[in-house]
């Protein structure tokens, strides 16, 4: 092990930084914090120091781009001995959201990787201009250190062709990158690992379908440490029911929208990624709110749970199939680790496949990993908390050490 064994993670979005420094010795967190509202006259800065004693910092006034908000970053970090300059420092990793076809595994950043991330940008407008800026940022504060892309569309280069493309003209298709990438493919891997461990056995010898539901939802279908098949296609919009977008839907619904109710493409990208999902549904994207107007008797909020839970169901019986054989089914994310209702609606009437969820085992709080059907179930149902942020030092640590 090399005396640099420090590693600064940055989810860099497009009015945000996120970021924290793990010791890769013990993947322990030395810092964690946030800067948001970059641009606007009350950003906002939020440094918490996990070593030692000290408390959580805040300051909040404008900073005015992404470079600002990284040296800020990097004086807090200074202040706790933790400068960028510390030859403790091993490499930077960068969350990247769309590497595309091309990058299938981390890569260290050079001119030419940060060439072909930017060739990336139309099929990811939203997300892969704000990672950019975040790379170009850190590579001019530390010009010498490495840096690591981790992709969120990596995980998911090995689907076969028959799940990656969609039944459209091919040469329309291949002209214009239109195929299925898959996203949160960090949280899939990490996941799906983390699980294996929990069965005690090596991800190459488990077959596992993790449904990722935080406020973004995905499914996939891992076969021996391998995504075979995952719900999000060439966007994020596609597949479960989200907490402000549609999932599937009839594609004709957007000429429809378009011919018929005269709305413009705008208007429409607006309606299905920001209006939708459980936030059109019931006018709430909260699982805790919406579970509590449920018991409350509300109807829109029980109708928008059914739809949720309806979908979920839908995509574990078809990833089973798609699997043949599964041993585990794993919940992660904001709403999978912390809602037991949905854990339990979702796995419900599925005895048949070998699936169930122990009441008692489900109603755990706990933040590890943790199994929640009875020892009778021939499939295990679990519990495991993601960590992306681990996930990407670990990735980048690893390669920089190669
Ligand atoms: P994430 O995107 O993974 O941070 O997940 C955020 C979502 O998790 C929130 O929008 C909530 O719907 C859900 N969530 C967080 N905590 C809880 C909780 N204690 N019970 C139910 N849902 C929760």
């Amino acid at each position: 092990m090399t005396a640099a064994h420090r590693i600064l993670v940055l989810n860099s979005g497009s009015s945000s930084v996120k970021y924290q420094l793990l010791d890769m010795r013990d993947s322990s967190r030395l810092a964690v914090g946030l800067v948001e509202r970059i641009g606007e006259e009350t950003s906002r800065l939020v440094h918490s120091p996990l070593a030692g004693d000290g408390g959580k910092r805040e300051r909040t006034g404008p900073i005015a781009d992404h470079e600002a908000a990284l040296k800020a970053v990097a004086d807090e970090l200074a202040s706790d001995g933790l400068g960028l300059d510390s030859p403790e420092l091993a490499a930077i990793g960068h969350r990247v959201v769309h590497g595309g076809l091309k990058f299938s595994a981390p890569t260290v950043i050079t001119d030419e990787v940060l060439k072909e991330i930017e060739r990336l940008v139309p099929v990811a407008p939203l997300h892969n201009p704000a990672n950019i800026t975040g790379i170009r940022t850190a590579r001019a504060l530390r010009p010498d250190l490495p840096q690591v892309a981790v992709f969120d569309t990596a995980f998911h280069t090995t689907m076969p062709e028959s799940a990656a493309r969609y039944a459209i003209d091919i040469e329309t298709a291949d002209a214009h990158r239109i195929r299925r990438y898959g996203f949160h493919g960090t949280s899939h891997a990490f996941v799906s690992r983390e699980t294996a461990k929990l069965l005690g056995k090596d991800p190459s010898e488990v077959n596992v379908i993790v449904l990722h539901l935080g406020n973004g939802a995905s499914a996939s279908a891992v076969r021996g440490g391998e995504c075979v098949e995952t719900s999000m296609g060439l966007t994020p919009l596609e597949g479960l029911v989200m907490g402000t977008r549609s999932g599937d839907i009839d594609p004709a619904v957007t000429f429809h929208l378009k011919r018929v109710a005269g709305m413009s493409t705008d208007e429409i990208d607006v309606l299905l990624n920001k209006k939708s999902g459980l936030v059109g549904l019931c006018g709430d994207n909260d699982m805790r709110e919406i579970r509590r107007r449920i018991d409350e008797g509300d109807q829109r909020a029980l109708l928008a749970f059914e739809i949720y839970i309806h979908r979920l169901k839908k995509y574990i019986g078809a990833y089973y199939a798609v699997l043949g054989r599964v041993d585990a089914v794993v919940f992660t994310a904001g709403v999978g680790e912390n809602a037991a209702p949905v854990r339990a609606a979702a796995i419900a009437g599925l005895e048949e496949l070998g699936l169930a969820v122990d009441a008692d085992l489900n109603a755990v709080r706990a933040d590890s990993a943790r199994l929640i059907s009875p020892e009778y179930a021939r499939v295990a149902v679990a519990v495991v908390p993601t960590d992306e942020e681990l996930e990407i030092a670990r990735q980048t640590y690893a390669l920089v050490n190669a």
